[in-house]
């Protein structure tokens, strides 16, 4: 049974799973569990509420955060359901991984992963899109019916996106157990990648960063 943290971490750098497997401590840091919190009080946010907690966790002030939280209330197709979930928090075991939902929205299911990061421009990060499709195939096992979406929240920014689980994102979210299942010793580093800057391991790993402007042969 897969994790769903594998299946991101695999979609990011197969190496850095390799990494990360490696760590004796793979729970969830503090900071991140606190960023998380956020998600569960839009209401109170959109209330004028919870100025203190998003002066601490929020990536944007109080007044603009609440401007993109309205933003996103207006134009997420379920965001009442994502303000008071079925159930939060929830250990999701499918067929072939296993992990946690942060909300489950019923009537239809869709689950909601909550990332403590920063969205990209538009959609999704792929491993947010891999992870979002393990968490909707692992609730379609359990409650044995389709499910066609999934939310991806990023509450430190105040935005939710919405995955469709299509053919395209379903072969990613393959090719990541298939990742996964043929770890075995360390995976080759990336080269030239964005991903290696900000990554957890970079020293470990002594890939070379190189700078934008070496890049461009400046
Ligand atoms: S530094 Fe780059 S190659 Fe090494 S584990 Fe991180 S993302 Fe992968």
């Amino acid at each position: 049974m897969l994790a769903f943290s594998d299946l991101r971490e695999a979609t990011y750098c197969p190496r850095k799973l390799y990494y990360a497997r490696r760590r004796d401590d793979r729970t969830v840091p503090e900071a991140v569990d606190a960023v998380r919190g956020l998600a569960h009080r839009y209401d109170a946010i959109l209330a004028g509420g919870c100025d203190d907690e998003l002066a601490e966790l929020a990536a944007l002030p109080p007044a603009t955060y609440r401007e993109q939280l309205r933003r996103t209330a207006d134009t997420c197709p379920r965001f009442d359901g994502l303000c008071d979930p079925a159930d939060r928090d929830v250990l999701l075991t499918g067929r072939d991984c296993r992990g946690i939902a942060g909300k489950v929205l019923t009537d239809p299911p869709v689950p909601s992963v909550v990332s403590p990061g920063k969205p990209p421009e538009n959609g999704v990060w792929e491993p947010h899109s891999v992870w979002a499709v393990a968490a909707a195939k692992a609730l379609a096992w359990e409650r044995e019916t389709p499910v066609e979406r999934a939310f991806v929240e990023y509450p430190a920014h105040g935005v939710v996106r919405t995955v469709a689980i299509t053919a395209r994102r379903t072969a990613a979210y393959r090719r990541a157990m298939r990742t996964v299942e043929a770890l075995d010793g360390p995976p080759p580093r990336l080269r030239n990648s964005s991903k290696c800057g900000p990554c957890e391991y970079a020293d470990t790993c002594g890939v070379k960063t190189r700078s934008l402007s070496s890049l461009l042969g400046l």
